[in-house]
């Protein structure tokens, strides 16, 4: 399923580009374009979920992948502090409604 308006549909079937890092059968990752600190990625499934909740309900284990993959990366990005973060409904701030895993950190791997 996708949706014609989501931007994050849009990342995945390419027709919007992005800074892909990563990508599984499942998944992609690629860098946030308005980063809230030095290391800001973004895990997401390739199918459309509105959030994590619909995602955990519907595919446990593309959530369990989703978390495998996003944990993976901050090992790769950051020196092991991080921060994981599901922004789910807008009042908690969720702006894109296409489930997505923030990895932040204002510790990258090089110390940069
Ligand atoms: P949220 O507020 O949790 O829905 O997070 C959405 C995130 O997507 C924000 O941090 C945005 O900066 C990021 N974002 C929006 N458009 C793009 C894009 N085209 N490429 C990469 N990140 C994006
Ligand atoms: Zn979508």
């Amino acid at each position: 399923m996708t949706e014609a308006s989501c931007i994050f549909c849009k990342i995945v079937s390419g027709d919007i580009s992005s800074d892909l890092i990563a990508e599984t059968a499942n998944l992609i990752a690629f860098k946030d374009i308005a980063p809230l600190a030095k290391v800001h990625l973004l895990v997401i499934p390739k199918k459309h979920y509105r959030d994590v909740a619909e995602l955990s309900a519907s595919n446990p284990a593309q959530l369990s992948e989703l978390m495998s993959l996003a944990v993976k990366l901050a090992g790769e990005y950051t020196n092991g502090s991080f921060k994981l973060q599901f922004n789910t409904g807008a009042e908690a701030g969720q702006t894109i409604f296409h489930a997505h895993a923030h990895v932040l950190s204002e510790n990258p791997k090089d110390g940069s």
